[in-house]
């Protein structure tokens, strides 16, 4: 069994430390903030024995030096962006496995955000970590790669199974919301995750993790390949240009 503990970290992004009871092993998910998580970790009593990175951005993996030298723990990252993870003793790709525990971490890449970023989709535990490739109603900003790749990336995460928990690395969402709303104001879903996101925002609480379905459902970023949507865009046929506009409209909302 997957214990997920989640945890405000700088100004908006989520730690997330994932604990599996029957061997006691704990990962850090990124390492935005050191302190932050060893004195999570130690209020858990649980000890971080390995970190898995998404991608190199320092909010990412800023933190892994000191967590390594603190608790000697083994750091598995993106090998396409090896060369910039601190501390690095794995480095992983799509379609291998790291293992925490007796629990396994299928990788997926998804590139675009940056050029090596992955995800770890835990299969036996409906739960998926995304980094910043997928948030909550939107994608992480394309940085190094280009349109087509961010759209096959997101393409792959779409074709998770529909319950799968998103462990998304930023509280990003009311301005996401308010945003695709203008993309796709008609879609009675993602009016009706609208205004729960403003309720919940309005009291301070978290709207991650997600479920896939909901993102699927409502997500612009996720939808590009949906006719009314590519319409709407000036795109009938084209899920890459859907994306780009619609990326290109957040960019500058
Ligand atoms: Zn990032
Ligand atoms: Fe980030």
């Amino acid at each position: 069994m997957l214990t997920v503990h989640q945890f405000p970290c700088l100004s908006d992004n989520y730690g997330f430390l994932a604990h599996d009871e029957a061997t006691g092993e704990t990962t850090a998910i990124d390492t935005p903030d050191a302190e932050k998580y060893l004195s999570e970790a130690q209020a858990q009593g649980w000890t971080i024995t390995q970190i898995w990175n998404t991608h190199w951005h320092p909010d990412h993996a800023g933190g892994n030096q000191r967590i390594k030298d603190v608790t000697g723990c083994h750091i598995v990252g993106p090998k396409g962006e090896s060369e910039k993870i601190p501390g690095i003793d794995r480095a992983v790709g799509g379609g291998d496995v790291v293992k925490l525990g007796n629990l396994e971490a299928t990788v997926i890449d998804v590139p675009g955000h940056t050029l090596g970023h992955v995800a770890y989709h835990m299969p036996s535990q409906s739960t998926a970590f995304v980094g910043d490739a997928l948030f909550a109603l939107g994608c992480g900003r394309v940085f190094e790669g280009d349109p087509a790749m961010m759209w096959d990336s997101l393409s792959r995460l779409k074709a998770l199974p529909g319950d799968t928990t998103i462990y998304c690395a930023h509280e990003y969402t009311q301005a996401n919301a308010r945003f695709a709303i203008t993309i796709d104001p008609d879609n009675t879903a993602l009016q009706a995750y609208v205004n729960e996101v403003e309720e919940k925002r309005a009291k301070g609480e978290w709207t991650v993790p997600t479920i896939l379905r909901r993102e699927r459902d409502a997500n612009p970023f996720l939808r590009a390949d949906d006719t009314g949507l590519q319409i709407a865009m000036g795109h009938a046929g084209d899920p890459v240009a859907t994306f780009a506009e619609i990326r290109g409209r957040k960019d500058r909302f």
